[in-house]
């Protein structure tokens, strides 16, 4: 019996979803079909420069569209994804399509921009990675600099193996972000032992910084250790105006969120750049 997962609120519908859908070997068994069925998509979410006021770059984000359980969101499969392994081929099709896809954007003469796609962990200590990346970029004809591999605090915590992979990332020409900053727990070591070019202050912050000023102090305490140890600052879930005139007085470099757009189809995004004021021509 078809049940959908709400398009607009994930975690609503999460809620919603009977029990034994985790930990059900249904779900997996979708998930394990779900590449040659062709049932994964990706939306792009706008970056927008602070200063200039144009785009950056776009955040690719995976979706899944499965015939059973409607749409659903990276939250409600990716740590399935996680557990099975099944994130390794899924990781790769997100990795192929983002860098085809900004390929094909530069192709069709838009002024290049960056594309930022997120790393789970298990991919991230994957023996091949490197390779698997340099091989991509190489069949897609994306210029490396123009790929920016999101990480999160806690993957750069084994410090060895961390910063190997990283340096080989770096060798490669390709950026780093770390994703949801200031949420994990690990120590700050890392940022000045690794080749890191982007923090992304976690929307958590950002959320309520209008009128929690420990939120605020927090931001600014980021966007200070960024700007001394000359890492790039990227604010997500930046939703109001307010977020954007606090934001962009720290000199926050890029900002991300609904204010300025949602995530979008690819074909949506030439429209965004062109019609709106964030053409970065
Ligand atoms: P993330 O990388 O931190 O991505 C930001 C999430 O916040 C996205 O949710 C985005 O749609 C949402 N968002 C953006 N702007 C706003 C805003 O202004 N307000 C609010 N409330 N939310 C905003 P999404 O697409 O559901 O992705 C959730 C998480 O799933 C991502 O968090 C990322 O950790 C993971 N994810 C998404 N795509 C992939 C992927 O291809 N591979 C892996 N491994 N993980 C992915
Ligand atoms: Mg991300
Ligand atoms: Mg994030
Ligand atoms: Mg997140």
């Amino acid at each position: 019996h078809a049940k959908r997962i709400g398009k607009s609120n994930f975690q609503f519908y999460q809620e919603q979803l009977p029990k034994k859908v985790y930990g059900d070997t249904e779900l997996e068994t979708l998930l394990r079909k779900a590449i040659e069925r062709e049932e994964f998509f990706l939306v792009y979410q706008p970056q927008i420069n602070a200063i200039t006021g144009h785009i950056d770059g776009v955040e690719a984000l995976i979706r899944w569209e499965n015939n059973i359980y409607g749409l659903i969101g990276p939250n409600d499969f990716i740590p399935l994804a996680e557990e099975t392994g099944l994130i390794i081929p899924i990781g790769e099709w997100v990795l192929r399509n983002a860098c085809s896809q900004a390929k094909q954007w530069q192709v069709d003469g838009m002024k290049p921009f960056s594309v930022s796609v997120n790393l789970s962990i298990r991919q991230f200590y994957q023996d091949n990675l490197p390779t698997v990346i340099e091989d991509i970029l190489t069949k897609t004809e994306l210029d490396p600099q123009y790929l920016v591999l999101e990480i999160t605090e806690s993957m750069a915590m084994d410090s060895t193996i961390a910063s190997n992979v990283l340096q080989q990332l770096k060798n490669i020409g390709v950026k780093i972000s770390i994703d949801d900053f200031g949420t994990g727990y690990s120590s700050l070591n890392y940022l000045k032992k690794f080749p890191i070019d982007y923090l992304k202050i976690d929307q958590s912050f950002v959320q309520d910084l209008s009128t929690d000023k420990d939120d605020r102090e927090i931001i600014e305490s980021i966007i200070m250790l960024g700007k001394k140890l000359g890492i790039g600052l990227i604010a997500e879930g930046v939703e109001t105006a307010d977020h954007v005139d606090f934001l962009k007085n720290l000199a926050c470099n890029v900002l991300q969120g609904y204010y300025y757009s949602k995530p979008i189809a690819a074909e949506q995004v030439p429209g965004f750049i062109q019609e709106s004021a964030f053409s970065n021509d």
